[in-house]
């Protein structure tokens, strides 16, 4: 253990605490935001909002963003573009971040938990297509739910420490069963399935720029889609659905004040620059440790088959639960910030009468995967 604590030090070129993951603010933010100010377009309207979601949508090829106050923001209203309402259910992974279950509770909306497969940490088509072929049937082009009565809206499969799940085959499962797939994107931003950007595939995907994610903006988050419709819908609904007009106001629904300050978007831009040298670093920064870990007889997790990773946390895999929580205690006791995986969704008191599949392989991941330092080296 000390041998780990002493490459981590080691690479990350420092005696002090090495946090899990922090930000870097190494480009034009303090040129931007002083600019920003200077505007006094700091609010909900400016530039630098319009050039993020201009530039956003072109990394990642998509025709539409729209950026919001945070990734939670994000998700609710791309669950609304899916037609998610109260009563309904969506299909998501017990192996998430609770924004995820949070999103999809803020409609009145239920989860059902899926299993993810070993290999991506996302959730598992075969596991999908079992859970429909078992559960479910398709009545006047929606999805059924034999066992409740409700319809299944929206799977939303979410891209785990930036490793891509296996996404192709998930959308073409969720087509068979008119089920409208949303990507929480939120951690896989310059990752890749197939050459074909996540957060892509569906009809809605949604990012975080949250503190702890590859490049942020303080908080923030983006929408992408490329329907047209939708896009509009987006920004009209996460504008107050203010219609646009000189002097009044007037709103043609309830809406949200989710558009992401433009002092915010001034950080943001400046971060987007960067993001080509944050992903080189992480990257060389996987070699490292699964060099380091492989010939230390340990398991690093690498980017599944396929696909390209942005590494945005690293991990290892541990034997047991024992040896994890061994990892965990000498690291944290010795300056070295590590971190196990969240607590499952169907475990926590909201969601523990959730229906769900055999998640044995969510539990298992749960009991062995360690977050170590991923920060970028610069
Ligand atoms: C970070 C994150 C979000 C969004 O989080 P915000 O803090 O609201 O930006 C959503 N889903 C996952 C899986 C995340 O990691």
């Amino acid at each position: 253990m000390q041998k780990i604590v002493d490459f981590i030090k080691e690479t990350f070129k420092t005696n002090e605490f090495i946090p899990l993951h922090e930000p870097r603010f190494i480009g034009n933010e303090k040129k931007y935001l002083n600019d920003c100010i200077d505007s006094t377009f700091v609010s909900s309207v400016g530039k630098y909002v319009d050039t993020f979601e201009k530039e956003f949508a072109k990394i990642v090829g998509s025709r539409y963003a729209i950026a919001t106050v945070n990734g939670t923001a994000a998700l609710h209203i791309s669950l609304l573009l899916a037609d998610v309402k109260k009563d309904d259910e969506v299909i998501t992974q017990p192996l998430t971040f609770i924004a995820t279950c949070n999103a999809i509770s803020y409609i009145g909306a239920k989860p059902i938990f899926v299993d993810v497969d070993l290999d991506t940490m996302g959730l598992s088509p075969e596991n999908l297509k079992d859970f429909l072929e078992q559960n479910c049937e398709i009545i006047e082009n929606k999805c059924v739910n034999k066992t409740t009565g409700k319809t299944i809206k929206a799977c939303v499969p979410m891209h785990t420490f930036g490793h891509p799940c296996k996404i192709d085959e998930i959308k073409e499962i969720c087509d068979i069963w008119h089920i409208t797939l949303v990507e929480d994107a939120a951690e896989s931003l310059g990752s890749y399935y197939k050459d074909k950007h996540t957060g892509t595939f569906g009809k809605v995907g949604a990012f975080s720029f949250n503190g702890n994610k590859i490049i942020t903006s303080g908080g923030g988050g983006v929408i992408v889609t490329d329907d047209e419709t939708l896009a509009k819908r987006a920004k009209h609904i996460t504008t107050t659905a203010k219609i646009p007009h000189l002097y009044e106001y007037v709103h043609d629904e309830i809406g949200y004040n989710y558009r992401l300050p433009n002092i915010n978007a001034a950080l943001l831009v400046a971060q987007l620059e960067q993001l080509e040298k944050f992903l080189a670093s992480k990257r060389e920064l996987a070699v490292k440790y699964k060099e380091f870990f492989t010939t230390n007889n340990m398991n690093f997790i690498i980017e599944p088959k396929d696909s390209k990773s942005n590494y945005w946390l690293q991990a290892v895999l541990l034997n047991d639960v024992n040896q994890r929580n061994e990892f965990l205690d000498f690291t944290n006791k010795n300056g070295v910030m590590t971190r196990p995986l969240w607590k499952l969704m169907n475990e926590l008191e909201m969601f523990k009468d959730c229906q769900k599949t055999d998640l044995k392989n969510a539990k298992y991941l749960e009991e062995r995967v360690v977050n170590i330092p991923s920060s970028v080296i610069s």
